[in-house]
Parts: C-alpha cells; structure tokens; sequence
C-alpha cells in the first residue's frame, strides 16, 4: 500500500510537468529506442560483444556475478494497466468512439492487464528468457570456468519470487548445457540484508527535497485525447484525473516489452510527457541509489557489506581456500546500482549534479531488467603473477576510471582490492550538539539538521531534574536556574536562541526516531551524586525504551562521569559506551568493562598510541571537538572511528572530499 500511495503522490505532483531545457543527447537516446524511456522497466538490451584477449599466459577460472530479476510485471496495475483499459472501454461502451490509436491502446492494456492479475510484481516469461539467455552467452563466452577444475557453483537469491525464479532460470540453462555442474541454490532474510540492503532515510528525504525544485509547467494534452478519441471533448469526460491518466498511460506503455509486445506504446502520449516521465524515474533511482554530488557519500556505506561479501568470496578462490568455479548473486536495481557506484564503474559510477545526470546519465542502459554486473577473475600459468579481473556490466567490458589497468580492461585484483577500501571512509562524523550554527545548541531542530545532512551521529547533552525528568541542555544551570535542583517546569520555561524552549528528553526523542541512520550519541552529564547520577541513567534508558530507541545501532553513551559509564556498561551490555574524561588509558577503561573512548583531540595527540592501544582491546575511539582541518586530518590519520564536531560540513569536505 506504501507503494501505490507513493505512486499517487508522485503522480498528483508530476502529472501535470512539462518537459524543461531538454538535453539533446537524451532526446537523441530516447528517440532511438522509445522504450529505453521505460528506465527500469526496459527489457534486456544484448549487443553482441568482443572480449578483449587477456594478457599472455592469463585464463578465466572464476566469476562473481551479480543479477538483477528479469522482465516483471509493475506494481499497483490495478492503478495503471486497470485504469486504461477502464476509461477506453466504458467510453466505448457508452457510444464514444475511439480512434484506431484509442482501439489498439485499449487492447494492449486490456492483454496486460489480464497476463498481469494475480501476478503482481512477478516475472514474465521474458524474465525467465532473459536469464536463461545471460547464462548461455556468459557458458560460451567462459566455457573453461564452468568445464575445468571443482564445478561448484553457488547461487543465492533475495527471497522476492521474480529473483528466486530469475536464479531458476539461469542455473538451469547452465545445468541443460553441462549436466555434470555441482550446484547450489540458496535464498533467505541472512542474504537478503546484503543483497538488496535497505535505503537510507537520510536519502530519501535529500532527494525529494531535489526532485521538487525540477521546474514544472502544464503541459498541453489536447494531442492526447485527440488522439484517442474521435470526439476528443466527450473522451475527456471519462478521465478523473488526468495526471493519472497520464502516467497509467505510461505504466502500460513501459511494461509492454515485458509481455513481448514489440509494438512502440510510448507513441500514445506526447514525446514531452515521455522524457517528463523517464525523468522523473530516473532520476530519482539515480539520486537515491548512485553516486550523486548529492547523496553519494550517504548512500556509499549501505553498498559496503555487498561488496565485502563479493571479495571476501572470490579472496577464497583465488587463494585456494575454495574451488568454486561462479558465485552468482541474484538481487534488485537498487543495489545492482550501489554495487556499481561503490565500484566506480564508467558512467553508472560517474559523480554528478542533478542536472548533469539528467543530461547525460543513460539509466536505461545501466540497469535495464535483467541488469547484470559479471567480475572475470584470471590467474597465470606462472603462479607468481598476480590474478587479474575484468568487470561486465550489461555484458559490456568497463572501466573503473579512477584506477589503472594493467593491460585493456584487465585490473590488478590487489589494486581493486585497495582502491575499494577507500571507498568509504572509516571515520565518520558526529555533530555536536546536533548542526546548531542556523539553530541552537541541542535544540531539535540541530538534531534535525544533523539527519538531514547525513551525520552519522548527533550528541546532546541531558541531565535529570528534581522531579526526575530528563532534560536536554549542555550547561548545568540556565540563568539562575540549576537544572538538578530546579523542577522540569522550570527549566523548560527558558528559551534557546531558536525560539524553541529547552526540550525534555521526551520531546527530543521524538525527532530522533524520525531519522533511524542518525545515531543518538547521548551524553548523560555527571550528576552531584551516585545516587541521581543512577536516577539520571535508568530514566534515559527508560525513554529511550518508551520511544523503541533502546537499540545499540541507534543509540551510543557518553559521559565524563566514570560512575555513569560503569553503570551503563553493566546495565547495557552489546551497547557503545565511551568515556569522556581523557585521564586514563584505554586498557584501564576496558579493565572496568568500557568498551569506548571518547577524549579531547589533544589527549589522541600527546598519545597517539591509544587509539591502536583501544582498537586491539576491541574498543571504539572518538575525538571531540575537531573543528581545525589539520586536526580533523589527523585524527582520521590515526584512525579513530569517530569524529565529533562544531563543523560537519569542513568535516564531510575533508573526509570524504565533497565540495
Ligand atoms: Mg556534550
């Protein structure tokens, strides 16, 4: 139900946009092919290839491939396939006539939507071809991986039922070709989380910010009717919404190869609303799942454990551990598209604004259905040489442009290996006291701004009050006000420079759920007691429990009272908790069961030796306040895990080199 209301709203907001500035390289690729307007929807392109030959003495011995589901029906086509066929037909039935157009769109929607109900977003019998055909061409192309040596194959699926049945149709081309494969088939929720990993909320909301400022007009629809009905007027009557309309139109227009129809159903709307459609699709796709100037970074770690599940498999080969000849991998379009921008490849991979995506980014020829990526690993006869490997995308040979090849598009497999850890950096940023510089410190707005930006952690401050509430402020005392010894009433009478007043940890917490990729990095403040100080501990974790936030992935403690993080440890195991002060060594934090560090910059670098000291006792390291950009450059040079810090945006610059 999420979908299709998503669905409507995109409509209620898109129906009616006009085609703007339209890019002549895109008007050029689209008028090619029409049904490359279909993005995602746009059946399997092949273009007969050339492998270039490897280097002397080099022979392919095993391949990781990753695949996304073939030709599917659409979601919601009760809204779409079901609502074309219903306007034609009642207005024919009632004596409207339609044009030969109007007829022949009425029988491809009425065909799909037959072939569609009770098939809601499962694979069409081209799905199943196209993946049939993938595992033909890569057995020819290849044979010597599939004939020689072990045999093994592995495959495991995302558990949706078009994946699961593109897996099928793939392994059993490869099993009619050659009987005698040893093969394993797999699908479960464990490989689902890294085969298709969740989007990022962060990233979402970034990017229907964006999308909203794509310019819009009417557009005229006069050609649309006319060219459905004989009596254009009277049609119009049986069109509720015309942006509905419009889009269903569309709907039926992009799924229509995947039933085999070959015929251009694109040619029922205006070729503006056309490219209009294709680019809100894409664009979208490519702003949440790509490398985009504007989520890139954000969006680059939900890739990072697909990826390190890939290298980790095909190291097992290559250095012998295992003998399997392929593991292939069976999944969706947005990750099929984070796998390819994490890599960097040439194109899919490319950084840009949104406007240069709209432009030139050709996301039909990226991830089409059945998109594949297919990594070709080499070794020499002399066993001294290092294994190479060459990346297919769609089949085609590409290029990482930001690492050099030995030879053609043949790769050092060591080099891609380090080029990949530095695709997400391991220091990430904590904003202090949220991003309060357009706000106020620890109001909820900073927190807000903080999630927005994409911060991987927030930190505030709280103390408990007399009445035993929690309340959000750094400085114990707010004008003649001291928070532990006044009630909640007074302390939250006082205004921040925001406007808003001193929130309790009630209100805070509330706009901390609204965002589950920032994590809460909870400061408990030292209290003048062990006796308030446990008061203070056990009702933070009493409304971070209340508010589903009692969570080790959403929340971590801090505290310069060393009472309060024992505390936490002892009542929190599986939680980070890092201590504050900065007067002892992490062997002695971790003796007293603290798995974290987070000191002032200045301790890290009179010790520099601690962070490794922390890090081989398994603990986390975080270093407040960094705002300098040498010392921002040094800690990551140290490599602690964390940064916290007045100014995320240097911060964001200098880690991961966004403008
Ligand atoms: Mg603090």
């Amino acid at each position: 139900m999420k979908r299709i209301i998503a669905l409507l709203a995109l409509i209620l907001v898109f129906g009616a946009v006009s085609a703007q500035e339209q890019s002549p390289e895109m008007v050029q690729f689209l008028k090619e092919f029409p049904q490359r307007a279909a993005f995602n929807t746009h059946s399997y392109e092949f273009v007969h290839v050339t492998d270039t030959p490897a280097p002397k003495g080099y022979q392919p011995f095993y391949i990781s491939h990753y695949g996304r589901h073939g030709s599917r029906s659409d979601w919601a086509g009760n809204y779409t396939y079901k609502t074309v066929r219903d306007v034609l037909s009642k207005a024919k039935a009632d004596g409207v006539a339609l044009t030969p157009a109007g007829d022949s769109l009425l029988r491809e929607s009425a065909y799909i939507f037959e072939k569609y109900d009770g098939m809601d977003g499962r694979l069409t019998p081209r799905g199943v071809r196209e993946h049939r055909m993938l595992a033909q061409r890569m057995y020819d192309r290849f044979p010597e991986v599939f004939k020689h040596g072990s045999k093994q194959i592995r495959a495991v699926s995302s558990t949706v039922p078009r994946c699961i049945v593109s897996m099928n149709g793939f392994t059993a081309q490869l099993l009619a070709i050659q009987p005698d494969l040893d093969l394993d088939l797999d699908t479960g929720e464990k490989f689902f989380a890294y085969i298709a990993r969740g989007e990022n909320g962060t990233v979402l909301a970034r990017t229907k910010a964006e999308m909203a400022r794509l310019p819009r007009q009417p557009i005229d629809t006069a050609a649309v009717f006319k060219n459905l009905f004989k009596d254009p007027e009277a049609g119009k009557k049986y069109v509720p919404h015309l942006g509905m309309f419009l889009y269903s139109i569309y709907a039926v227009a992009k799924v229509a190869e995947a039933y085999d129809i070959e015929d251009n159903l694109m040619r029922y709307l205006p070729f503006d609303e056309v490219y209009n459609q294709h680019q809100q699709q894409f664009l979208s796709a490519y702003l949440n799942q790509c490398n985009s100037e504007l989520n890139g970074d954000i969006r680059m770690p939900l890739a990072k454990e697909l990826v390190d599940t890939l290298v980790a498999q095909a190291d097992r080969v290559a250095s012998g551990a295992s003998k399997r000849a392929a593991d292939l991998t069976f999944g969706h379009d947005w990750p099929f598209l984070g796998l390819c921008s994490y890599l960097g490849l040439e194109g899919v991979g490319d950084r840009l604004s949104m406007e240069e995506a709209a432009a030139h980014w050709m996301a039909s020829r990226y991830c089409p259905f059945a998109a594949n990526l297919q990594i070709i690993f080499y070794h020499s006869k002399k066993a001294s040489n290092p294994v190479l490997v060459k990346f297919l995308l769609n089949e085609r040979e590409t290029a990482i442009p930001a690492l050099k090849a030995i030879e053609g598009p043949y790769y050092n497999w060591a080099d891609v290996k380090a080029y990949l850890a530095t695709r997400v950096p391991h220091t990430q940023i904590v904003a202090h006291r949220g991003m309060w510089k357009e706000n106020a410190q620890n109001s909820i707005a900073s927190l807000g701004e903080a999630q927005n930006f994409g911060c991987w952690g927030s930190e505030f401050d709280v103390h408990v009050t007399a009445d035993d509430v929690v309340v959000v402020n750094h400085d114990g005392i707010i004008g003649d006000t001291k928070i532990q010894t006044s009630t909640a009433k007074e302390v939250c009478q006082h205004k921040l420079k925001n406007g808003e007043h001193v929130s309790t940890l009630d209100e805070y917490l509330k706009q901390g759920t609204k965002n589950k990729d920032c994590i809460l990095v909870m400061e408990i403040k030292p209290h003048f007691n062990q006796e308030r100080e446990d008061v203070a501990v056990a009702k933070c974790l009493e409304g971070l429990r209340q508010h589903k936030l009692l969570d080790p992935t959403r929340v971590v403690f801090i505290s310069f009272s060393y009472h309060i993080c024992k505390e936490l440890a002892r009542l929190c195991p599986g939680f980070t908790v890092q201590y504050l002060e900065g007067n002892k060594t992490p062997a002695e934090v971790f003796a007293d069961g603290i798995n974290g560090i987070d000191y002032h910059y200045s301790h890290f670098k009179k010790h520099p030796e601690w962070v490794k000291e922390a890090h081989d006792l398994g603990m986390s390291v975080n270093a407040w306040t960094v705002d300098k950009a040498d010392d921002i450059r040094q800690m990551r040079d140290l490599g602690v895990e964390q940064i916290t810090t007045n100014d995320p945006i240097l911060t964001r610059e200098i880690l991961f080199g966004r403008k």
